[in-house]
This record gives structure tokens, sequence and C-alpha cells, in this order.
């Protein structure tokens, strides 16, 4: 038997009470925002597409069982997670006392969750895509001010996963999720790293959750791409623990690393955002994490253990020096003034440096076998997101070679979570790892 199960996570949640994960689960929606909420009104909030999709038959299904349902407030088609959609939603929300039944995949979910924080209420989402991991998460990523930020806020009470209409939705949409679901293998492993140097301690009752669910849903890609409802069922299952991991641990953690801070930096700089329909959350953290692998490749093959300590604090940067890099690299106005603030909150001073690489000499051999574990090599990465449909190559997001190579630099210094990338600046090793990376023979360059 399977243990650390959709079940067990549920238990160990604390906001949501209840997941139901099927066919036709479209149908009982109306019965589990019954157990959740009794006789609350109630109001379904989509966009164009997902009302067509789900909401319709969401609200007709509640009015046909005597429900008071106000009328569904539907953005237009593919509106941005921007705090202005936030402000516009919860005005309305405030008019009512009704509870809100988010229709949609990311962005509604994230509107919706943090619309109704804002408000104090609970609320209950209808998945329309096995798109991402947020609709159990914590926590809504934002855009503020045109930076992307994860904004606080508690998950959904209830979630309704139908699979016939997950499996009806675009292919890229499954391909996008599957590309989320891998960015944990990299965001586990920098996890790991903030752990042994005293960072961030891994918390016991999420890990084991963050390991065999997620290899067992990530298993199948070719399957999920043929449409096989197993590997839909598979894939569902797994972005739902991932959501509620988060949960358990208040913070994106445990499913957020370096991957996501290449996705999160290209989307701020509006790769795709124009398309129709925009490049999607997870597509760009599954390239994402074949850039983290590939660093992690590099860094794998370091004796770290070996590093001149003293040397690497000489070298080290002050606070002015680095700021000023930061400016440097960020001459966007919207984005610059954050990105200083967020790369200084994680700024260490030379002994804070030098007592850092102590530990990380201490643990290096240990630790370097333990993230070989955790990880696949970056051609594997590879290999799993092109049978599940995704891209795995710049291109084919339209990105050049030359920005990809700038984004390990510049990923780093928009959060200030501590990843890979921060271990690779801190050690002074991400320059080299990037020129290998990007050489002709290297795993970048190569396909060039
Ligand atoms: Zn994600």
């Amino acid at each position: 038997m399977a243990d650390h199960t959709l079940e067990d996570a549920l238990r160990e949640a604390t906001d949501t009470v209840r997941v139901e994960v099927g066919p036709r689960a479209l149908e009982r929606v109306e019965s589990v925002f019954r157990e959740c909420f009794g006789d609350s009104p109630a109001i379904v909030v989509a966009d164009a597409v997902t009302f067509d999709v789900a909401g319709r038959t969401v609200d007709e299904q509640m009015r046909a069982a005597g429900r008071s349902v106000l009328e569904p407030y539907v953005f237009p088609a593919q509106p941005h997670a921007a705090l202005e959609n936030v402000e516009l939603l919860r005005t309305a929300l405030s008019r009512t006392e009704a509870i809100a039944v988010a229709v949609g995949s990311g962005t509604i979910n994230d509107l919706v969750k943090r619309a109704s924080h804002e408000l104090d209420r609970p609320y209950l989402v209808v998945a329309t895509a096995a798109s991402m991991d947020g609709y159990t998460a914590f926590g809504a990523p934002i855009t503020v001010d045109g930076f992307k930020k994860s904004l606080s806020c508690p998950a959904p009470r209830a979630l309704v996963a139908d699979l016939d209409v997950l499996a009806a939705a675009p292919p890229a949409m499954a391909a996008s999720g599957y590309g989320d679901l891998l960015g944990k293998l990299t965001a586990g492993a920098d996890w790991m790293i903030a752990d042994a140097l005293g960072i961030e301690a891994i918390d016991r009752r999420v890990w084991p959750f963050l390991q065999e669910p997620f290899r067992r849903a990530l298993g199948r890609p070719a399957s999920l791409a043929a449409g096989d409802p197993g590997a839909f069922a598979g894939l569902a299952e797994g972005l739902v623990i991932s959501g509620l991991t988060i949960q358990m641990y208040a913070s994106s953690r445990p499913g957020s690393g370096a991957e996501h801070l290449f996705s999160h930096l290209w989307e701020m700089e509006g790769l795709g955002v124009h398309e129709s329909p925009p490049l999607s959350h997870g597509i760009k953290v599954g390239l994402g994490s074949v850039a983290a692998a590939a660093l992690y490749e590099q860094l794998l093959a370091l004796d770290l253990d070996a590093i001149d300590i003293d040397a690497r604090v000489a070298a080290w940067p002050g606070e002015a020096e680095v700021e000023a890099r930061v400016r440097e690299l960020f001459p966007n106005p919207a984005l610059v003034g954050t990105a200083v603030e967020q790369t200084l909150a994680k700024y260490v001073d030379g002994p804070a440096l030098a007592e850092r690489l102590r530990l990380l000499v201490q643990a290096w051999p240990t630790l370097r076998s333990e993230l070989a574990a955790q990880l696949l090599p970056a051609a594997q990465f590879q290999q799993m997101l092109r049978d599940a449909g995704a891209p795995t190559h710049p291109g084919e997001v339209g990105l050049s070679m030359a920005q990809l190579q700038d984004t390990y630099t510049r990923a780093q210094m928009i959060r200030s979570r501590y990843t890979v990338l921060d271990l690779a600046v801190e050690t002074g090793t991400l320059d080299a790892c990037v020129d290998r990376l990007f050489a002709p023979d290297g795993f970048w360059g190569a396909q060039a």
C-alpha cells in the first residue's frame, strides 16, 4: 500500500478539509459546498473561458438545489493575477455575504484565494485544469506594481477536481502541471542545502510527502500526453499533495526553489504574457527545473569540501557592491527596488560567510550524495518533459540562449529564499559553472 497518500496529507493540512477528485466530480460540488458551508449563499467566480467550461454548470446545479446563489462574477478572458484584479473582486464580494466558488485554474484560484482572505472568508475551488499545484497551496503569487510576490492567504476549505474536465482541457495544461511537479525535485534539493547550512530546517512532517508521492506522479509522462485517465489522476493527486505540503508549512518552500525563480523572473519580464493563451506557469517552471538540474550537475562534480574559505571571504563583496550589481542587472525601474531589497535581505557579511562555508565543508561529502539521490540528470529531466509534451528548449518559449544564461545570475536576486543559486554565489562557483553549461560542448551550449 502506498504511504503518504492524499488522505494522509489532508489529515495534516490546516485549511483544506475536503478534497473531491474523481470522474464526474462536478456533480458533487453542491454536496461538498453544503458539507463545508451549510446554507450559506454562494457566488461563482470564473473567467469567460472557465465559466463556459464548468462555471455555468456549477451555478445552475447549486440554484437547482435551492441554494441562494448570486449573479456570477465573470472576469473577461485570461485575467492577470494582479493586485488590481484582487481589489476589483474584493469590492464585489464585500457587497455580499456569499462564499466564493472559484471555477478555473491558477489565476482565478489565486485571485479568489487572496480576495476571500482579505474579507476573512473561506472559499471553495473547482479545478478546470491539472496545470499547477496552487489549488491547495497556502499563499497566492500576485503581481504587485509589476513584481511577482507570494502574498499570504489560507488555502481553500475544499477542492473539487473533475477528472473528465481536467482531461478535456488543452493538452498544454497537463504538460504545465507536469512541469510544475517536476520542479518539486529541485525545490526539495534546495531545501536540503538550506537545511544543511542551518538556514531553514527541513520539516520532517512535510518531507516524506515530497518524495515517493511525487516520483509516483512523475512516472508516466508519455501516458499523460496520450490522455490516459490513470496518468491524469496521478498528476492531479501529485499536484494536490504538493499544494497541501505548502499549506502544512504555511510557506511555498516545500514546492518552490530556484526553478520557480527562473519562472517568476521570465514572467515579470513579460515572457509569453501576450501569447494566447499566455505561457503558463508550469511550462516555465519545467524549463527552470532543467536549468536548475543542470547547475546541480556542475556543482555536484566539485569538491566543495576543499574550498579555500579565507580566499572566499577576501573576495566577498560588501553590501554596497552587491546592491550596485543588482541595479546594473535590473535596469527596469519596476523591478529594481524589490530586487535590491530581496537580495540584501539574504546578504551575509564576511564572518558569517566564513561560518557558513565551514558548515558546508563538513556537510558536503554527505550532502553531495544525498543531493545526487534526490535529483536526476538534467538530460533526464528534459526527456521526461518532452514525453509529457512540454517545451524543453529555451527557443520553444521564445527565450534566447543568452537570456537563459543571464537568468542564472539574475534569478538569484529576486527573492530572499536560499537556493542552489546562492550556494553557487557564496562558493564563488556560479560563473564557472554557467560558462561550462554554455560552452560549445556544455549542456546548453551543445543544444544551441
Ligand atoms: Zn509552481
